[in-house]
C-alpha cells in the first residue's frame, strides 16, 4: 500500500527521462486519477491510495513515460479559461489559438445573433469559445471526423451550449448549409517537409489528418477561401489560424478571392498566427 507522497516520488523519478516537468506531470496525473485537485495532492501526502487508484496511476505514468501528452491522459485541456475534453482523435487546443478566438469575439461584439461556422472544429474549442463569449451567437461546428464531432458535442454539453450549437460531419463545406457572419478555421496546415520535423509528441500522438495541409501546407486555405464566399453574409469575415511562415501566402489567397481589409495578427510569442478578411460584395 502506497501513500500519495510515495507514489509521487516514484512517478517523478520514472518521468525524469521523458518530461521536463516530471513532478508537475506526476501531480497532475495523480489528481486526475483520484478525482481530486492538485492542492489535495500537494497537501494530503500521507493518504494511502486504494489499490485500484495505484494501479490506474501506474498505467497512466507508463503512458506518459512513452511520450503520451498529458492532455490525452487526463482527457482534458484548458483553453480560454474553460476545460475542454480531448481524445486522440482531435488536436490538443493550443494557447496560441486563443488569439484567433479573441479576435473573433472582438469582430462579433456589435453583431446581434451572430451566426458562426467553425470549420475543421476538432474538439470544438474555437467555435464553442466564441459561442460562450459572444452572447446570442449561434455556432455550427463541422469536421470530417465523426469522432471529432463526438468530442465537440460532449464539450458543447459540458459548457451548457447545446442550445446554441449545431454539428455536422462534413468534408469542408460539403454538408454545410446556410450563411454566416464569421467563418473561423484552424485547418491542417503543416507542409510535407514540415511533417518530417514535427516534435515527437505531436508526430507520434496527434492525428495526422488534422495536421497535414498538402505538399505546401496551403491546400485547405485555398479550398476554404474559394468556397467561403458562397457561405458568408454581406460583410462576413473569414478568419484563419496560420503557420508562422504562411502569412503572405494566405493573405494573397484571400486577396485573389476578393476579400477586403485583410489583416494579420501575431500570437503571444510574437509570431504571425491569424489572418482575417471581410467579404464586401461589389
Ligand atoms: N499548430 C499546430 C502544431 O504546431 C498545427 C495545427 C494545424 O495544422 N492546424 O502542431
Amino acid at each position: 500500500m502506497a501513500t500519495v507522497a510515495q507514489m509521487l516520488l516514484w512517478a517523478g523519478k520514472e518521468l525524469e527521462s521523458t518530461s521536463e516537468t516530471p513532478m508537475l506531470d506526476a501531480r497532475v496525473i495523480l489528481a486526475h486519477v483520484i478525482g481530486k485537485d492538485s492542492i489535495y495532492v500537494m497537501t494530503e501526502r500521507d493518504v494511502v491510495l486504494p489499490r485500484a487508484h495505484e494501479w490506474v496511476y501506474r498505467e497512466a505514468i507508463e503512458r506518459r513515460k512513452k511520450g503520451t501528452p498529458i492532455a490525452y491522459i487526463t482527457g482534458m485541456k484548458e483553453f480560454m479559461g474553460m476545460d475542454f475534453r480531448v481524445s486522440e482523435s482531435v488536436l490538443i487546443p493550443r494557447a496560441d489559438t486563443e488569439v484567433l478566438v479573441e479576435k473573433s469575439i472582438e469582430i462579433l461584439r456589435d453583431r446581434k445573433e451572430a451566426k458562426v461556422l467553425d470549420l475543421c472544429c476538432g474538439s470544438g474549442a474555437i467555435g464553442l469559445s466564441i459561442a460562450k463569449f459572444v452572447g446570442g451567437s449561434h455556432v455550427v461546428l463541422a469536421d470530417i471526423s465523426q469522432e471529432a464531432i463526438g468530442v465537440s458535442k460532449e464539450n458543447a454539453f459540458m459548457l451548457g451550449l447545446e442550445g446554441r450549437a449545431e454539428f455536422v460531419v462534413s468534408d469542408l463545406f460539403e454538408g454545410v448549409s446556410g450563411s454566416f457572419d464569421l467563418i473561423a478555421s484552424n485547418p491542417p496546415y503543416i507542409s510535407g517537409e514540415d511533417m518530417e520535423k514535427l516534435p515527437k509528441d505531436v508526430a507520434d500522438f496527434e492525428p495526422h489528418g488534422a495536421l497535414y495541409g498538402g505538399e505546401d501546407g496551403l491546400d485547405f486555405y485555398r479550398k476554404i477561401t474559394e468556397n467561403a464566399i458562397s457561405h458568408l453574409n454581406r460583410g462576413g469575415v473569414l478568419i484563419f489560424e496560420i503557420g508562422y511562415d504562411q502569412g503572405d501566402e494566405v493573405m494573397d489567397i484571400m486577396k485573389r478571392n476578393g476579400f477586403k481589409g485583410i489583416q494579420l495578427f501575431r500570437d503571444l510569442s510574437g509570431r504571425p498566427r491569424v489572418v482575417f478578411g471581410e467579404l464586401v460584395p461589389e
